[in-house]
């Protein structure tokens, strides 16, 4: 019996992997262990179209029937045996010859939420499934944490007409993506659109008979509350890697080609990878769609052998819509940069440079998405340095 490839993770980072393989004539054996339930699906119309009700479901990945891979949803991965190369499931083991690791992350808890019906956190599309119900019945939204997630639920409730508010601990929002123009101009944005916005204050409990009716914060101060979703981080999914020999720390530690450290034929992609960025000189873990689709094709490269394969690099593209702005970013924003804005080519959205010395290092863009493809296209040339960043 041929031992098969092994691709653990049916989001974006598996099944693309698995598709970028097939087009490039892999021909090997390829099983796809998901613990999803169904169909693969795409995850960033969750926090968007699916919450409106724009769309009833989220786009489906692929048409895995014309990929020749077998696909094993509903079967969780609960350990690794490095020594016996098998994958060790629910249901009995799989030997794999490579493996690929695509766990993704999950969402971090917040305690001081804990126990109460009505609190969400949104990763998966069971949780916008049961978020869009709670919706529709017209609730007082409470968001907690001012990321990316956090700004797209809020405005995708602030589209339905209903009274948000976003409690974000630090003194601003997207404190650890974005410098201060930045964040200023996402404020802005979601109070122009009806959105109450508190930064600096925590939320340190709440209260309710059945479920929640007040959010207390740090100050003291009470909002009433019928729903609350937490969107303050994740944690990489690899709690089932922990005694496999692989290097876990905040992530599956990879070299620059994102191969396991500790392992062979083993590679990490996705959420749940921190590889050695060659370009940043430090390992890096991204939360972002585009960095787990560029990885799923760099890994797919070095099996094939017609892909690049010493160092991994990115320019750390992502993207948020929220209330019906675009806003995009690439390459590095940090203590050391500087920020600069002009008004995009047409004149209508606006870009802001971020720069070390003269330099020009990254950019983030509002509706400017021509200006933005264009900086992209240069920091692509020059492999540059990225910023560390979660969604939120
Ligand atoms: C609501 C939402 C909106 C987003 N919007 C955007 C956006 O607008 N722009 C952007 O750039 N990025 C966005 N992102 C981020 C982007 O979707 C993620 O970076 C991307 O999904 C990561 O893909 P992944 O395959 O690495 O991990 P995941 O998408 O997390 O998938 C991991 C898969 O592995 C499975 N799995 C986990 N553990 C096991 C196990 N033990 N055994 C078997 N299977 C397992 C999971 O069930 C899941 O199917 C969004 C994310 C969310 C949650």
């Amino acid at each position: 019996m041929r031992v098969p490839t092994v691709v653990v993770g049916g989001s974006v980072a598996g099944v693309r992997t698995v598709q970028a393989l097939r087009a490039r004539g892999y021909e090997e054996d390829i099983v796809l262990v998901d613990q999803e339930p169904g169909p693969p699906y795409d995850k960033p119309a969750l926090s968007k179209e699916i919450l409106t009700g724009a769309a009833a479901e989220p786009p489906a990945l692929a048409e895995l029937g014309d990929l020749a891979v077998d696909h094993r949803p509903g079967l969780a991965a609960t350990g690794l045996d490095l020594a016996a190369r098998r994958l060790v499931t629910g249901s009995g083991s799989i030997p794999f010859g490579r493996l690929v690791i695509a766990t993704g992350s999950r969402p971090r808890r917040l305690p001081a939420l804990e126990g109460r019906a009505g609190v969400h956190y949104l990763r998966t599309r069971a949780d916008a499934a049961s978020l869009r119900a709670e919706f529709t019945r017209r609730p007082r939204v409470v968001v907690v944490g001012g990321g990316f997630i956090g700004g797209e639920v809020a405005s995708s409730a602030r589209a339905l007409g209903l009274d948000v508010t976003i409690v974000e601990a630090a003194p601003r929002l997207l404190t650890r993506l974005m410098p201060l123009e930045v964040s200023d101009r996402v404020a802005r944005l979601h109070r122009d659109h009806g959105v109450r916005v508190l930064c600096g204050r925590s939320v340190t409990g709440c209260f309710g008979r059945d479920r929640v009716e007040t959010v207390e914060l740090g100050d003291g101060t009470r909002l009433d509350a019928d729903v609350v979703v937490a969107g303050i981080g994740t944690t990489p999914a690899t709690g089932w890697l922990s005694g496999s020999g692989l290097v876990l720390d905040d992530g599956v530690r990879c070299r620059p080609d994102l191969s396991a450290d500790g392992a062979d034929g083993v590679w990490a992609i996705g959420d749940c990878a921190r590889w050695f960025d060659v370009a940043s000189s430090r390992p890096v873990r991204l939360e972002h769609w585009t960095a787990a689709r560029e990885q799923a094709a760099f890994v797919a490269g070095a099996f094939t052998g017609d892909g690049a394969t010493t160092a991994f690099t990115t320019t750390g593209y992502v993207w948020s819509d929220q209330h019906g702005v675009r806003i995009q970013h690439v390459g590095r924003c940090d203590a050391a940069t500087t920020t600069s804005s002009s008004p995009a080519g047409d004149g209508r959205g606006l870009l802001f440079v971020h720069h070390d010395g003269d330099e020009p290092v990254g950019a983030t863009a509002f509706d400017a998405p021509r200006d933005l493809l264009a900086f992209r296209r240069r920091l692509t040339s020059a492999t540059a340095p990225i910023t560390e960043r979660t969604r939120g």
